[in-house]
């Protein structure tokens, strides 16, 4: 199967550019609902004349897509779920700056790697697995969503209540630097301390205040001793402001605060000692606003024997996946949390996610598209972790090979 699936793509490569290239063109800035629906729509309508049964949700953000694929073969097993954004961080216009274009092996545009290329290849998955008369062990499922880049608002409760009922996640977010796959990431809180002092005249009544700022530096310091950096724990205090004016003890100062961690009893415990923060300063009170934004991806047995899975079918495919953490989020984060297996970074190898330079590797693209394609084949999971499906199963399967 691994020779003709890779066959197939890299016979498919100017398909697969021109549809990455559609993509990019397309501009959907997060938060601009007319864009990101406007391309959802379109691709709902591509999905369909796949055979995907697709809806659209409508929010304030654009209408995120949700696609399900059984291939003729309605199943009772729990589907797996293709994970990904519509949305970029590149405002309207930049295209016109900044188009897509080929150079060197790459492809560049906004968008390209984090995660249009991505999208692309769960299209060209979702068209190859009838073309090639392979079936799937589980229905497929697809969402992708309008607002990732801008915190996921309005798409969580959609992401939280289709992925609790599958057997899998992939995310087809940006690998890590040399293709890697995310096993890990960190999940992060915001805090936001405020401190209320005591104003007074900082010449006449010195006595008389209680000075919010000097209150809030012995603040900063109490969260800098929270970090466990060797452990994956940090605690930036990013934005701090407070006082009026150098001849008035400050009344009031506040701090804004982003915590890492790596897992979520890491997080429960930083919670508790933030939460416990006590004033230094007579007088001084505190007020502690905020909390987990995102859980952890910890890598747990169901996270590491699906990488495993990819891992071995990318063999097949001639190439080595690796696996690595990353300190930044994703969606993948909500839908680990659940407990369900999710393996992330899936997408296309490059570099530049929402950078000027943000590119991806051409040759990366049919063999991301075959992996992708073989993996949804392979893949033996269900619910309760037991694995059950090994390559060979999985070739069998795949029986018109
Ligand atoms: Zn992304």
């Amino acid at each position: 199967m691994s020779d003709e699936l890779s066959n197939y793509f890299s016979e498919r490569q100017g398909r697969l550019l021109a549809d990455l290239r559609e993509l990019v063109e397309h501009e959907s800035p997060s938060l601009d609902a007319a864009a990101t629906t406007a391309l959802t729509t379109a691709l709902a309508r591509r999905l369909e004349s796949h055979g995907a049964a697709v809806r659209l949700y409508p929010t304030a953000s654009g209408s995120h897509l949700m696609a399900r694929a059984t291939f003729g073969h309605p199943s009772q097993a729990a589907p797996v779920m293709l994970l990904g954004h519509v949305d970029t961080v590149w405002p309207r216009g930049t295209l016109a700056r900044r188009g897509f274009r080929v150079a060197d092996g790459r492809a560049y545009g906004p968008g390209v790697f984090d995660m249009k290329s991505g999208v692309a290849l769960m299209v060209a998955a979702l068209e190859a697995i009838p073309d090639l008369g392979l079936q799937p062990p589980h229905p497929l499922k697809i969402l992708l969503t309008c607002d990732e880049e801008s915190g996921s608002t309005t798409s969580r409760q959609l992401i939280e209540s289709e992925a609790a009922e599958c057997a899998a996640v992939l995310v087809l977010e940006p690998s890590l630097p040399g293709g890697a796959a995310k096993t890990e990431r960190k999940g992060f809180a915001i805090y936001e301390i405020v401190v209320h002092g005591v104003a007074a005249h900082a010449g006449l009544d010195p006595d008389k205040g209680v000075s919010a700022t000097t209150e809030l530096a012995h603040q900063l310091l109490a969260l800098q001793r929270l970090e466990d950096r060797a452990a994956g724990v940090s605690v930036n205090a990013g934005v701090i402001r407070g006082g009026t004016s150098p001849n008035v003890v400050a009344a009031e100062a506040r701090a804004e605060v982003d915590v890492r961690f790596r897992t979520l009893s890491q997080a429960a415990e930083i919670a508790r000692r933030i939460e416990a923060l006590t004033p230094v300063l007579d007088g001084a009170r505190l007020e502690i606003r905020g909390g987990i934004n995102r859980p952890p991806l910890e890598r747990t047995a169901g996270v590491s024997a699906l990488f495993e899975q990819a891992r071995a079918v990318a063999a097949d495919l001639g190439f080595d996946l690796g696996e690595g953490s990353s300190g930044g989020a994703s969606d993948g984060n909500l839908t680990a949390a659940l407990g369900v297996p999710t393996l992330d970074g899936l997408g296309v190898e490059g570099d530049g996610a929402h950078a000027e330079h943000e590119h991806i590797l051409l040759a990366d693209l049919p063999r991301r598209a075959a992996l992708l394609t073989a993996l949804l084949t392979r893949l033996g999971v269900c619910l309760g972790s037991a694995w059950l499906l090994s390559a060979d199963r999985g070739l069998r399967l795949a029986g018109s090979f």
